[in-house]
C-alpha cells in the first residue's frame, strides 16, 4: 500500500511548514486526487488515520481529511473532441484514433491545510 507513505511524506511536508508558522495542530488536510493518479482515496483515508491515532504530525482526533476527487478528462489532437477516458491511454470516441491525450485527472497534490 504506498499510499502509506504518500500520506507520510505529506505529512511530513505539512509538519514542517505548520512548525515554521509556529502552529501546534493540523485541523485539516484538504487533497486533490484524480481518478487516474495511482493513489487510491480509501487507502489514503485509512492512511490518515492511522497517522492520526499515532498522533503523528501534529495531528489530532479532531483532525480531518478531506479528498476532493478530479474527474480524468481527454482531448483528441487530431479533432480536437473532449471527452472523460478511463485509462492515461485512449481512443477518441468521435474519430477512433488513439490520439487522446490527458488534460485532467492525474492531479495528486495538497490543495490547502488548515492549523492553529
Ligand atoms: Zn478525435
Amino acid at each position: 500500500m504506498h499510499e502509506m507513505a504518500l500520506m507520510g511524506d505529506i505529512l511530513q511536508l505539512i509538519e514542517k511548514d505548520a512548525r515554521s508558522r509556529n502552529m501546534e495542530k493540523i485541523e485539516k488536510v484538504e487533497l486533490i486526487v484524480g481518478d487516474l493518479s495511482n493513489a487510491l482515496p480509501d487507502a489514503l483515508e485509512m492512511a490518515f488515520t492511522i497517522f492520526r491515532a499515532r498522533g503523528l504530525a501534529l495531528l489530532s482526533e479532531q483532525s480531518e481529511l478531506v479528498i476532493k476527487k478530479e474527474a480524468a478528462r481527454a482531448k483528441c489532437t487530431v479533432c480536437g473532441f473532449e471527452y472523460n477516458p478511463d485509462a492515461r491511454l485512449s481512443i477518441c470516441p468521435k474519430c477512433s484514433l488513439p490520439s487522446g491525450i490527458l488534460t485532467a485527472g492525474e492531479t495528486f497534490k495538497v490543495q490547502s491545510y488548515e492549523g492553529s
